[in-house]
């Protein structure tokens, strides 16, 4: 392949780990670091960014495509400098989708069985014998949003034998899932939903989404686990909830802001398990891999699967 690509993902320090990873997967591929004071714009070079600062945008703006390492773009297209009119991919890939399906396994298993008060009674020293005679293929799992992540994820749930729905802006089919769609229709998906999984991306459309009011609609008792961003929720809605019953536990990898402040309230609710934000980053590798076949792909005049439409904002 002819194409460039840059990296500026990461920032300064990390070209090196990326050079290494682009030498094991495409040793052909002409790779530089954008903060190389050498290295200047050529018309027909790809970026590879993550979070670029507002300097970076004039400089972005000549490139001919854009891949970013986030599955998740809110933050770039909340630039109002970032350029619009140039491909933007998502990261994607076989091992992102796994890594995230092998999280919300963890986590939906972890809320079934009431895993967070066996590390709590473990802890404390105490012999707490809080059987559960709940199982698998009785219990309802929802996914809000069926895009690569959340189809992959819900078609993994029901594969393991959960009863599993989700819910999307357009109409679609998936094998294994029964897929409702438009927010007419989120009030009946939540009444028939014992553990909801969050996998929207944010949008204006989105964020706030996930408030009281939504969460009145699960079954009393309902479990949640938030991987999309911890935009879509409202945070005091989500406490209220857990204490009043309303939900009976949580697993939260996004928050707001992150990392989560040492006073956040969030911390010590004994019905919350919080991770910081590591429910899915594929390896270096993978990510190169992924970069390379996107740019090989747009290099080819073809649509990749994950190009973003930024006026729908995802
Ligand atoms: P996609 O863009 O592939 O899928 C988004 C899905 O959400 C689509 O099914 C889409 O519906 C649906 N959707 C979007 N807007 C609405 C709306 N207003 N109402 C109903 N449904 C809506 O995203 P991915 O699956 O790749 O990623 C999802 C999100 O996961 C990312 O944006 C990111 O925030 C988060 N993420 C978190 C990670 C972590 O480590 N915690 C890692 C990676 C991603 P339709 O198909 O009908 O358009």
């Amino acid at each position: 392949m002819s194409a460039r690509i840059v990296v500026s993902a990461d920032g300064r320090k990390a070209f090196e780990s990326w050079r290494q990873a682009f030498a094991a997967v495409a040793p052909d591929v002409d790779v530089c670091s954008w903060y190389d004071p050498a290295w200047q714009p050529q018309p027909g070079d790809y970026a590879l960014i993550w979070k670029p600062r507002s300097e970076h945008m004039e400089r972005l703006a000549q490139m001919k495509g854009i891949v970013c390492t986030g599955a998740g773009v809110d933050h770039l297209l909340a630039h109002t400098d970032f350029p619009r009119n140039i491909p933007l991919v998502r990261m994607g890939g076989g091992q992102t989708a796994r890594l995230m399906a092998d999280y919300v396994i963890w986590a939906v298993l972890g809320l079934l069985r009431g895993a967070r008060t066996w590390a709590a009674s473990q802890e404390q020293g105490v012999w707490y014998n809080n059987v559960c005679s709940r199982t698998s293929d009785t219990t309802r799992v929802g996914v809000m949003g069926l895009g690569h992540l959340g189809a992959y994820v819900a078609q993994a749930l029901s594969r393991m034998g959960f009863c599993v729905s989700g819910w999307k802006r357009s109409p679609a089919e998936l094998d294994g899932v029964t897929v409702w769609h438009g927010m007419d229709n989120l009030p009946s998906f939540l009444a028939e939903v014992d553990i909801l999984v969050n996998l929207l991306p944010s949008t204006p459309a989105t964020d706030g989404l996930i408030d009281y009011g939504l969460l009145s609609h699960l079954p009393k008792g309902a479990g949640f686990v938030n991987v999309g961003r911890g935009r879509h929720v409202v945070q005091d809605d989500l406490l209220r909830a857990l204490d009043d019953g309303t939900l009976s536990g949580a697993v939260l990898d996004v928050v707001t802001p992150e990392p989560l402040p040492q006073d956040s309230a969030l911390w010590h609710n004994p019905r919350l398990t919080i991770t910081p934000h590591v429910a899915s980053e594929a390896s270096r590798e993978a990510q190169a891999r992924y970069a390379v076949d996107v740019v090989a792909m747009l290099e080819r005049g073809e649509t990749p699967a994950l190009l973003c439409d930024v006026a729908r904002g995802y």
